[in-house]
């Protein structure tokens, strides 16, 4: 019982011919963690049975140590991460993969009362995490496609019931939103995501024991149809800039969290901005956190010499409501 109470969720890593099972001696089916053994075979002796998910009974058997070599086991069932590929090539692997998917209408639903248009929703290229087609298998259309997913953030492989590996992705309900560069190319995705339990946003990105790669935290450029205001806007989340870009006829950046501002920088520049706004949402004044990010953006743009602005309104939270709800928005110098 020590031992239970000492590793209470260590994963168990399933065996290979050459790590067989030290239960049965048999070289699949069965796992191992470092103080466990999960036997699919042997009943004798084992403390304890299990019914798996699939409704399989699996046998759990104390480990005498010295028994398996978990650290060679695991160094064999991980999956070499990948070098994020160049965005030439995840902007064309991403545009793909979003013409294979479509948008739900729940979530059309959703982007609409946040603000945008059918034809906005339709230009800016959101899909949903498919509901019905397993995720391999959109994998596998992308790579007769031609394309290669290593490099590519948000896939990775997963081990076949037969040994072998394929690729996939995360499949939780949601849909995808893209990250663009400068140039509008699509450098990563963010999923909003149905459940809101785990965070209302996360990366498209990961995985890295099995094959995955990352990818950062890269600044968003949301482009209007018509651009009437010279000075670029800088607000918290891509779907935020996408909204506040079409109302103000302004390029916004949206930096994926308020304290991921740096990768935003560069992105200024090459815009080759003079004037800066930024419309960080108005939990600055009260979140410590929001509000020290915020003073080091302003620093950083100063110091490259750009005009800083701040913007400023009232009620709501965040500047794409502010907007969609027809509210007056002022930029007052900082
Ligand atoms: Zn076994």
């Amino acid at each position: 019982m020590q031992a239970e109470h000492r590793y209470p969720e260590e994963k168990f890593v399933r065996v290979n011919p050459s790590h067989p099972c030290p239960i049965c001696g048999r070289g699949d089916w069965c796992g191992y963690n470092s103080f466990i053994a999960s036997c699919m075979r042997v009943s004798e002796g084992a403390f304890k049975e299990v019914i798996l998910s699939n409704g399989q009974v699996a046998y759990l058997h104390w480990l005498e140590p010295g028994m398996v070599n978990l650290p060679a086991l695991m160094e064999e069932d991980t999956i070499t991460a990948a070098q994020t590929a160049p965005v030439e090539v995840r902007d064309r692997v991403y545009r793909d993969f979003l013409k294979l998917l479509y948008l739900h209408p729940r979530h059309r639903k959703d982007l609409l009362r946040r603000g945008l248009t059918e034809w906005e929703i339709r230009r800016n290229g959101y899909r949903s995490v498919p509901g019905t087609e397993a995720p391999w298998s959109v994998c596998r259309r992308l790579i007769r496609m031609g394309h290669d997913l290593a490099g590519i953030p948000g896939f990775y492989k997963a081990r076949g019931p037969h040994g072998g590996t394929y690729w996939t992705f995360d499949r939780q309900p949601g849909y995808f939103i893209p990250v663009r560069d400068e140039k509008g190319r699509i450098q990563a995705l963010q999923r909003r995501m149905d459940d809101a339990r785990g965070g209302k946003y996360k990366l498209f990105s990961g995985h890295k024991s099995r094959g995955g790669c990352s990818c950062g935290t890269p600044a968003h450029v949301a482009r209007p149809a018509k651009t009437e205001d010279r000075r670029i806007w800088i607000t918290e989340g891509p779907l935020k800039a996408d909204i506040a870009g079409e109302y103000l006829g302004a390029v916004v950046v949206g930096a994926l969290s308020a304290a991921t501002w740096r990768p935003v920088i560069p992105v200024i520049l090459a815009l080759g901005a003079k004037e800066a706004v930024i419309a960080y949402d108005r939990d600055l004044e009260t979140n410590p956190e929001v509000g020290r990010a915020y003073e080091a953006l302003k620093a950083e743009l100063k110091k490259h010499g750009l005009v800083v602005g701040r913007a400023v309104w009232n009620g709501k939270k965040g500047i794409d409501d502010a907007l969609a709800a027809g509210m007056e928005v002022r930029v007052v110098r900082v």
